[in-house]
């Protein structure tokens, strides 16, 4: 039987990892595509290591970044434009922290239109907000951090989650319980990715299949499992709707 779970002889698995700051993707980008033998790639590292260079690049972005708000929209373009152009991404990729805002969800759209792909899943780990602060209060942040943690919250909020949205009515969306120890979050990615965890380091042959759906995710039995997943963890979530309408 053909593996429904095997992801890997499909052309290739373009992934974005959506979640609030806090909230472990980071450390799950780091683990998932690890599993799934894609490259992850965060932003925010580049970004970090462009200021840590003094490159230009860093420092435009140096200051933008210390005080949470958005680096702007055609900056981060060109660094996921030619971040992507690397050969390590021919079958795919976990982005960690891009798109951030709908007019990054549409350029990249584009990016990867230009080359003939589309995105396959957008993974949005939950983990409620008070949980979060209380994340980070526990590491004992300065008075200052906490103001920056919180813009950063506002930011996500009024930016961010839209893309909720956005990859909900493209039918890409996978809701993962964050709440959870760090290696069940794992699973939990990998499962709502229709990786079974026993079998995910199993090879699915030469890439480019010619036979690609427009979703392929969709049609597997991993959706079923995913709604309950979304419905055990929606109270409180920051996927809310709600949330979004909560103006500060
Ligand atoms: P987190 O700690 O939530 O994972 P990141 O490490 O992804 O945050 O990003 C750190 C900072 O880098 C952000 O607050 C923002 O200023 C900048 N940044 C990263 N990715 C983007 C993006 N896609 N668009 C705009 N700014 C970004």
């Amino acid at each position: 039987m053909a593996g429904e779970a095997d992801l890997t002889g499909r052309g290739g698995l373009r992934l974005i990892l959506l979640g609030p700051p806090n909230s472990g993707k980071g450390t799950q980008a780091g683990r998932a595509s690890e599993r799934l033998g894609i490259p992850a790639i965060s932003t925010g590292d580049m970004l970090r290591q462009a200021v840590a260079a003094e490159s230009p690049l860093g420092n435009k972005v140096e200051e933008i970044m210390a005080t949470g708000e958005l680096v702007d929209d055609d900056t981060m373009a060109d660094v996921v434009r030619e971040r992507l152009r690397k050969g390590d991404t021919r079958r795919g990729f976990l982005l960690d922290g891009y798109p951030r805002t709908l007019p990054q969800a549409e350029t990249l759209e584009a990016i990867l239109g230009e080359r003939g792909e589309e995105l396959d899943a957008a993974l949005l780990v939950e983990v409620p907000e008070d949980e979060l602060v209380a994340r980070a209060l526990g590491r004992g942040r300065e008075d200052d951090e906490e103001e920056v943690l919180r813009e950063r919250f506002r930011v996500y909020r009024e930016k961010t989650a839209p893309l909720i949205g956005y990859y909900e009515e493209r039918d890409l969306l996978r809701r993962v319980d964050g709440d959870r120890p760090v290696a069940e979050v794992t699973s939990r990615i990998l499962h709502a990715l229709g990786v079974a965890t026993q079998d995910a380091g199993r090879s699915g042959g030469p890439a480019h299949a010619a036979s690609r759906s427009r979703s392929p995710l969709a049609s597997q039995p991993l959706a079923a499992s995913e709604r309950a997943l979304a419905a055990g963890g929606r109270s409180g979530s920051v996927g809310a709707a709600g949330k979004e309408a909560r103006k500060r």
